[in-house]
């Protein structure tokens, strides 16, 4: 039986982290149509699942793999958009965010209260801010 998948399997791509990404996707499509019970979202999420199975099977290695990596570039400036804001969120106590007003680089200031003097440390402009 594992003998018989394995030879149906070689030569053909397999899983990645964009069908694991597509299978979540159908999956919570489907709780979600569980409330909305909208034929659109069961059509969507039929041509997800179709998408993962297709691109499990197929043959064409060398494209699987340029769609995962174009995927995981996507993921990953996702994941630091998060962690951005989570960080922002953890310490907004004891830091301000700004943009310079030079090259728009995000700083992070301390908070101290009053007018101070900031030089980016991208661009080397100097300004003040009052916080
Ligand atoms: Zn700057």
């Amino acid at each position: 039986m594992f003998d018989r998948l394995r030879k149906f399997m070689y030569g053909r791509y397999g899983s990645d982290q964009l069908n694991t990404a597509l299978v979540v996707a159908a999956v919570a499509l489907s709780f979600v149509n569980i409330f909305a019970r909208s034929l659109v979202i069961y059509i969507i999420q039929l041509v997800i699942m179709a998408f993962a199975v297709y691109r499990m099977f197929s043959r064409r290695i060398q494209t699987r793999l340029r769609e995962n990596k174009a995927f995981l570039s996507v993921w990953e400036k996702i994941k630091l958009f998060f962690v951005r804001i989570k960080n922002r969120f953890k310490d907004r106590k004891t830091h301000v965010y700004m943009k310079c007003p030079t090259c728009k680089a995000q700083l992070r200031l301390q908070r101290i209260k009053g007018e101070h003097g900031v030089k980016c440390p991208k661009c080397g402009a100097e300004f003040r801010v009052k916080i």
